[in-house]
């Protein structure tokens, strides 16, 4: 098997990367606040790790990822109070979007998705690890913090010196009072709103919640051990989340907190102007009611390295839309070939030969799609030659299988030629109902066309369509 090599923000480097055991990677990877349905930027990062998952089975090793729901925090408890509710009732009704819209966009599962509220007994544990080894202290408010002055390699991760480290923390000196401004809260001192929206727990320190840091080193210490083979999330989360997550872990455990550290760069979606074809996302919420394939959503994101910035515009949505199109039509051709010729099977060879150095080269996907349409292309020209090879067409199957087990970007919905006829039909026959200014008939047409999820759009050049879901 070919070497896996990924980038690793520890060391800034790409590295050989196999599991501490040989067998099973183990991967945390920060989850989202259920507080607001998560944006296309928070997915992006979700689908990087989609991506990294499947790269990692796909060389052979079985994957064991904790993602984690982050069910209490600030926002969650201020929205409580303002609606009168618990934190709950906020966060569950959004984690319920979550897992739709992770469902739409093909994410598969991790194999746990702790709550923080389920892990209180573990961080208190890990809180009073920190202040036993006299690195964390209680302070006169009666919130716990972590001493980064005691655990001289802070600031590692994100390479920062003091004086930045001191300027970047998030200074809340009026809630709270602490030896050094830079101290993070390990455990906050519950408020009468904590209490009020049930966001307040026992402890030895008193009642009080965790801090948000504090939650991600409780259980991927308690779900998969003190050392993890991959840590993974956003590049905005190196800083402080993921440094104060190694300094609490490692100073408790004595043991490196994770092998290596990935993070997934941005999606700017700010400025991104969408027509009406596309209609106005920001959320995937959004993208699923628009009834934009997930096939092409995966196809864009993918489409560009997950370590380089990504910007949302229509054009390269638009452009994503049709190459899963032909990629859906040639996998129906695929499907219903009946054989094959030899250059098919050398073509599925070198298929499977690009896609691999391709992925296993810290997840350079653009390649791989790239390296996947040369193959649309060849294959097609070989099952238009129609041979006699069925072992050729067995490995074309099985290498597109392999690939697309990878990718995901086989849309739904293929139009197949008696939908695209009856489609054309109907839209003369609109066309002619407009002439004649009988509107009731062409917006009765255009009703039919979209029960079986035919989108239309009329525009100067006449009118376009497009199977939605
Ligand atoms: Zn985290």
């Amino acid at each position: 098997m070919r070497e896996f090599r990924l980038y690793n923000t520890l060391t800034r480097s790409v590295e050989p990367f196999a599991p501490a055991d040989g067998k099973t990677v183990r991967i945390y990877s920060c989850g989202p606040t259920v507080y607001n349905p998560a944006h296309l930027g928070n997915f992006r990062t979700f689908l990087f790790v989609d991506l990294l998952r499947r790269a990692l089975r796909l060389h052979g090793w079985r994957v064991h990822q904790v993602m984690n729901l982050t069910d209490v925090d600030d926002k969650i408890i201020r929205r409580a109070a303002e609606q009168g509710k618990t934190i709950s009732e906020v966060t569950e009704p959004v984690a319920e979007i979550f897992f739709q819209d992770r469902d739409y966009l093909r994410i598969e599962p991790a194999e746990e998705y702790p709550k923080a509220t389920d892990y209180v007994p573990q961080m208190v544990a890990l809180v009073a690890r920190l202040i036993e080894k006299g690195i964390a202290y209680k302070a006169e408010d009666g919130s716990v913090y972590f001493a980064i002055d005691r655990f001289p390699s802070y600031g590692r991760l994100s390479r920062l010196d003091r004086r930045e480290i001191k300027t970047g923390a998030r200074v809340a000196q009026d809630d709270y009072s602490k030896e050094n401004a830079q101290d993070f809260a390990l455990w906050k001192a519950a408020k009468p709103e904590d209490e009020r929206a049930r966001a307040a727990w026992d402890s030895p320190w008193g009642r009080g919640r965790p801090g948000w840091h504090l939650e991600c080193s409780a259980m991927a210490i308690d779900l998969l051990g003190e050392t993890l083979d991959i840590h993974c999330g956003g590049i905005d989360l190196i800083f402080p989340h993921h440094e104060d997550e190694i300094a609490q872990s490692e100073a408790a455990t004595g043991r490196p907190f994770s092998r290596f550290w990935c993070h997934g760069a941005f999606l700017l979606t700010e400025g991104a102007k969408m027509a009406k074809r596309i209609g106005n996302v920001t959320t995937v919420k959004d993208m699923r009611e628009s009834r934009i394939q997930a096939a092409a959503v995966r196809r864009f994101v993918f489409n560009t390295h997950y370590r380089k910035e990504l910007n949302l515009t229509e054009e390269a949505l638009e452009a994503s839309i049709d190459a899963v199109l032909r990629i859906g039509i040639f996998a129906e051709r695929l499907r219903g070939a009946t054989s094959g010729t030899p250059a098919l099977g050398q073509a599925a060879d070198q298929l499977t030969q690009d896609v691999e150095s391709a992925l296993f080269d810290d997840l350079n996907a653009p390649e791989a799609i790239a390296a996947l349409s040369v193959f649309i292309t060849r294959a097609n020209a070989e099952l238009d030659r129609r041979g006699n090879d069925a072992d050729a067409l067995a490995k074309a199957r099985a290498a597109f299988e392999r690939v697309n087990g990878v990718l995901d970007v086989v849309p739904d919905a293929v139009v197949d030629s008696t939908l695209a006829s009856w489609v054309e039909g109907q839209l003369e026959a609109r066309k002619a109902a407009r002439a004649r200014r009988d509107f009731a008939t062409a917006d009765r047409i255009r009703a039919e066309l979209e029960e079986r999820d035919v989108m239309i759009e009329d525009t100067p050049s006449g009118t376009k369509w497009r199977v939605a879901r």
